[in-house]
This record gives structure tokens, sequence and C-alpha cells, in this order.
């Protein structure tokens, strides 16, 4: 089967230019001008930018959390995923306490397979670290779960301990994983929780206030610190705050391997979201919360330079009715995520390249080549190369449409950006050369999507 997709201008993490991209058995094995094998099919991307698919190392689909499942599973995530031009994901799978991290795998696995459309890879949320589990991280990383994940905060739930922490990441030093953290103060977060119910505070908005930008700060400082002492490189999850990246900043001015992320939600909403009227505030309702007004502007600093190093969703969606509503009365018991699987690409294009905040090459290097390089997916994805996995967008930049919880793809009853028109949409999308999006239907197969194996840090 060799697809040929013509005329369009391919842009990678470093160049743009026009050409022809022959797909072979699912990978691409040529890019020239004027190629004419004698493909089985042509798709003419005139006037279209020709992408790698994009790479959302950080969704939760099919999630417990707050005694509620985010309303996602691994085939309707994915589906939406592959609408709004995302063609892998790296989701999370959660070791409760007493479980092993195969244990942990193997369910995330048996909710991934059979549903999900696109390629999913995962990160390992540790939540227990018991010497044996300590040694089991090793075993991980060589079945391709390179990554794991620590939390700072909800003790007794998710959280360690500093001194678990450092043993996690001391452990990456020999092994080739990667530390990935949630960065905020989760007891002193706590303390101010308990206040603000005590004095009656139950609104939404009291999530946000009881969540200070200073608690994210300190935790990424001390997550940097930690790995510092450890001796390897940090990611820092869903970085949200100016105070937090200060932290980023200063670290990697003093040559550390310190690495972040922060996602559309960051960009393009605000604590304003919050003061909606009734319980609308909850739908934003998330952690790190929305910041202030101006705080975005920072932060998109931090992409144009490479101290925010990717663009991930944090897709957890829950919906209004429900599931969201379990909070009516009490913010705390509001579970935390929203959805923006499908909105990322959008979002980007529209807010970044647009405006003029990013590059075109550094839209692909933020929501594609960037993740795959950190996360041990590059060159088999997050870059349009001979040899590399044909996941491909075929993206017209000059369409315009509206974002909408009528026309998404999303198993929840709101979108955040509700109303927001954009320009430029994903017009094709194809995942390992087959062609899964066309003229905004989805063409794909749940279940077709691979489990990636990921390469250690070392490779
Ligand atoms: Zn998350």
């Amino acid at each position: 089967m060799k697809t040929l997709v013509t005329n369009g201008t391919v842009v990678t993490a470093s160049d743009s230019y026009r050409g022809d991209v022959l797909i072979e058995d699912g990978k691409v094995s040529a890019i020239g001008v004027s190629l004419s094998p004698d493909a089985d099919r042509t798709i003419d991307a005139s006037g279209k930018y020709v992408l790698p698919g994009g790479i959302d190392v950080h969704t939760h689909l099919d999630m417990p959390f707050g005694g509620t499942t985010s309303a996602d599973d691994f085939e309707s995530g994915t589906i939406a995923a592959a609408h709004g031009g995302t063609t892998s994901i790296v989701d999370f799978a959660i070791q409760y306490k007493g479980q092993t991290l195969r244990q942990a795998w193997e369910a995330w696995m048996k909710k991934a397979q059979g549903k999900a459309a696109i390629d999913y890879g995962f990160h390992m949320i540790i939540t227990d670290l018991p010497d044996t589990v300590e040694q089991e991280m090793d075993a991980m990383v060589a079945e391709g779960v390179t990554s794991f994940k620590l939390f700072m905060a909800y003790r007794g739930v998710l959280m360690l301990d500093d001194g678990a922490i450092f043993r996690a990441l001391s452990r990456t030093g020999g092994n080739g994983g990667t530390i990935c953290m949630h960065a905020e103060n989760g007891d002193v977060i706590e303390v101010l929780v308990r206040r603000a119910l005590a004095e009656g505070r139950t609104a939404p908005k009291y999530h946000a206030l009881t969540r200070p930008a200073r608690a994210e700060a300190e935790a990424t400082y001390r997550a940097i610190c930690l790995a510092e002492m450890a001796g390897v490189p940090v990611y820092i999850v869903h970085l949200s705050a100016a105070e937090a990246l200060e932290k980023v900043t200063e670290a990697r001015d003093r040559g550390l391997p310190a690495y972040a992320e922060t996602c559309p939600q960051y960009l393009f909403l605000s604590y304003a979201n919050y003061e909606e009227p009734g319980f609308e505030g909850a739908k934003y309702v998330m952690s790190p919360p929305l910041r202030a007004q101006g705080n975005e502007e920072k932060l998109w600093r931090g992409l144009s330079g490479n101290d925010l190093a990717a663009v991930s969703t944090d897709h957890c969606p829950f919906c209004m009715k429900e599931q969201k509503e379990l909070g009516k009365n009490d913010f705390s018991k509001i579970p935390n995520g929203a959805p923006g699987i499908e909105t990322r690409m959008h979002l980007m294009h529209d807010g970044g390249v647009r405006k003029g905040r990013i590059s075109l090459n550094r839209f692909v290097e933020l929501t594609s080549t960037s993740p795959a390089k950190i996360f041990g997916l590059f060159p088999r994805k997050g870059t349009i190369a001979p040899g590399s996995d044909a996941d491909i967008v075929i993206f017209d930049p000059e369409k315009k449409h509206t974002i909408s919880a009528k026309t998404h793809h999303m198993k929840v009853d709101y979108n955040p950006y509700e109303g927001r028109e954009v320009t430029g949409r994903v017009e094709t999308v194809l995942s390992r050369g087959k062609v899964i999006i066309e003229s905004g239907k989805f063409t794909g197969k749940a279940g077709a999507g691979e489990f990636l194996k990921r390469k250690p840090r070392s490779a």
C-alpha cells in the first residue's frame, strides 16, 4: 500500500518546504519534489501544511478520581484526539498502594487494548515505594514504560514524601527513566482548604484561592533541588504559574536538565473564569488552577524560548452533570480536571502561530517533536522523515471554525473554550499511513492503536 501526499508545505521542528511525502507500509519512505510513484492513493495537500502528528504526553482516560471516572475512555478519548490532530498519547497508569508496577501497567493496558484508535504509551504513577517497587522501576523501563509520575500533593492518596521522591529520582540515574513531577505543596494546600471550608467558603473559585502560585513555585524548586542532588533530569508537568517558571528558568540558567510542560488552559483561560455565575466555575476546577490574567504572557515567553519544552493537555474530563456536581456544596469535592485532548493543536496554532507568539516550526516542536524526544519516541514519532511512522496531519491554515461542546467529539457536556473561533483546521489525519480522519469524519478503527514501547533516556 503506497500513499502519496502531494503539493503540501511540509513543516517540521526545523524546516518548512514544498514537497511530496511518500508512505509505504505505514512509514515515510521518501520525501522529494515531483515524486511520481505508482501510488495506490494520492492526497492533494495544496495550500495546506503537512505536519507530524501531535503527541500529547499528558492525558487521563478512563481514570478514577474522587469517586467518579474521567468521562472519556480510550475509545472516545483517542478518537477526539485524532479529530484534533493528535496521533499519539502518553497516558498515566496508577499504581495503588500495595500493588506492583506490573499490576498497574497490566490494568491500564486492558483499558486501552481494543479501544485506542491511535498509538499510546504509559507513564507510571507511583504512590507507594517500598524497596521492591523501587527495584521494579528498572523492569518497567525495560518494558517501555520509561517515565514515572510522582505527586507532591494529595497526601494519603497519591503523594510521596521527599525521601521516596529522592529514591525514585536516584533510581532513574541508573535505569534511564524520567521522573515527571506534579509540583504543588500539598500539605499547605490542605490547611488552606480546611480553613476555607470552616469559614463557609464553598464556591468553585475557592479551589483556586486555596492553591496559591507560591505553593507551586516552592514544590517546583524542591523538585528541581531533589533532582539536582540525585544527579538526574526532572520534568515538571502542567506548569501553570509564572512563579514556578522562574524556578525552572533559574535552574536551566545554571545548566541543570530541568524540563517543564504547560497546557493550553493556562495560556487561554484565567482566574476570571472561576468568577462565572452560579456553579459554572466548576468547569475550570483543575490542579494547578488557572492563574491571574497576565500570567499567560510569561508562559508564552517561556514557550518561545525553551524554558517550557512542551505543550500537553492534562485532558481529564468530567461532565458538569453528575460529576462536577459532586462538589456543588463543597469545592474540594469537585473532580479535578478539564477536557482538552481535541483542542490543543487548534488553540496553539491560532493563539500561538497566528498571533505571532511562536513560529510554525516551534508549534510543531512544542506539540510533537520535543515531547517525542523527551519521552523516548523520537525519531519514530515527532517528525516527518524517511523511516519515521507516517503519523501525518494535513492542516488547512486558513479554515475557521468555532469550538463548541455541540460539535466536539469528547464525551463531556461542556467545552472550556465554548464559542471561541479559531483559524486553522485539521483536515486529514494519518496514523501509521492509514487515513483515520477525512474531511472531519473519523474513518479509523477503535483498537487500531498500538502500545508504544518507549526508549530510555540514554538510548
Ligand atoms: Zn494530570
